[in-house]
């Protein structure tokens, strides 16, 4: 259950500071470990070396303590909590860390690639958690394959493991990210019946953003892009399709002008702290020393007032980013995405609330 007392009170404060021009964080994103399983050529954690990945692991990620004094900092702002990677159940006191932010009231959607949940005990898991979004990018295995860099037997484990959710009732939902490798599934519409058999009964997506430190491309053409976007729009109006939890502007302007448009980004609007507790100012585009603050070392005031959110008042380098795109919505639409329900709970319970963090 999520704590709405608690929820109405730091959200009072965020806007209150907003009218007086502070900005603060109200989301909190955990990257909760350096290592990933898989091999996403779209995600820094893909990378290969595994083994240098260990090292990274032995020598910077933040210890069990460490990890909890940093969500005590950021729960005295953030109304949730986002724990992703890396892939974060492959930390071995990753129950132990779920289990702390319930306990200090910090509602959790878990991001995983479910792979390793069956090593888990899911009674206990559902809890202390909320959701479970399932990276499921293509429901059928070789495009899961192509995109996740992972063999038949890995597609077979994941998706046999999220029907485990299914079968022990943990809420949970599919998130795709849309590369020029499973574009046809969502032509066809396949995908969300197929996510459908699997269990998820709703449905996220994004397309790939393309990152700055490598030479390929991952994002469809923009013909393929436009088919896709109006094939989500079309099947999103049919009776008893699963629910989408990114709304239809998204596609719409995606159709219009080839990308998203926001007035200002919002990305300041959570927290990402880095596997090793650092935050980079603005965002992980520009990590140059000067960028990284450590949320061991400093408070959340102190890194909210770095001149260097000032770039993010007017980058759109984030040209089709679902999650930055959501960000740089008000709050409530905000909400709705990897906090399912929330902004049904802040209009019940405080409607003048809902209209200040509009
Ligand atoms: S499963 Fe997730 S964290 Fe791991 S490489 Fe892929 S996108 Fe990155
Ligand atoms: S739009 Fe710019 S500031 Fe915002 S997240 Fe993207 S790169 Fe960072």
């Amino acid at each position: 259950m999520v704590d709405t007392i608690r929820t109405i009170k730091l959200l009072g404060k965020w806007s209150t500071n907003r009218a007086i021009g502070r900005r603060r964080p109200i989301i909190a994103v955990f990257s909760m470990t350096h290592y990933c399983n898989f091999y996403c050529p779209m995600c820094p954690f893909g990378d290969s070396d595994k083994e240098g990945q260990m090292k990274l692991v032995r020598s910077r990620d933040l210890t069990t303590e460490q990890w909890k004094a940093i969500f005590d900092k950021v729960s005295k702002h953030c109304v949730w909590s986002i724990i992703e990677g890396g892939e974060p159940t492959s930390r071995p006191d990753f129950m132990e860390l779920v289990k702390y932010l319930h306990s200090i009231k910090m509602p959790v959607t878990l991001i995983t690639n479910c792979s390793l949940l069956h090593t888990i005990d899911l009674d206990e898991l559902k809890k202390y958690i909320q959701f479970i979004t399932c990276s499921v990018d293509s429901t059928y295995e070789e495009p899961y394959c192509k995109v996740r860099g992972v063999t038949p037997q890995v597609f077979k484990r994941v998706t046999d493991n999220v029907r485990l959710l299914t079968d022990h009732k943990v809420p949970h939902y599919f998130n795709s990210v849309i590369t020029k490798y499973n574009t046809q599934e969502f032509i066809d519409q396949t995908y969300f019946d197929r996510a459908r058999e699997l269990g998820a009964n709703a449905v996220s997506l994004t397309f790939v953003e393309d990152r700055s430190d490598v030479n390929y491309s991952l994002l469809p053409d923009s013909k393929t892009m436009k088919e896709v976007c109006e094939s989500v729009l079309d099947y999103m109006k049919k009776p008893g399709s699963l629910p989408l939890m990114i709304p239809p502007e998204y596609f719409q302007q995606i159709i219009e002008h080839g990308q998203t448009l926001f007035d200002e980004c919002g990305v300041w609007k959570s927290v990402f702290v880095n596997g090793n507790g650092t935050v980079m100012v603005p965002c992980w585009k520009f990590n140059s020393p000067e960028n990284v603050y450590s949320l061991l070392e400093k408070s959340v005031d102190e890194i909210w007032d770095a001149p260097q959110w000032d770039i993010a008042r007017t980058c759109h380098d984030c040209k089709v980013l679902g999650c930055i795109w959501y960000s740089s919505q008000p709050v409530i639409t905000f909400a709705k995405n990897y906090m399912r329900g929330l902004g049904r709970i802040i209009g019940q319970k405080s409607p003048e609330l809902a209209e200040a963090v509009s």
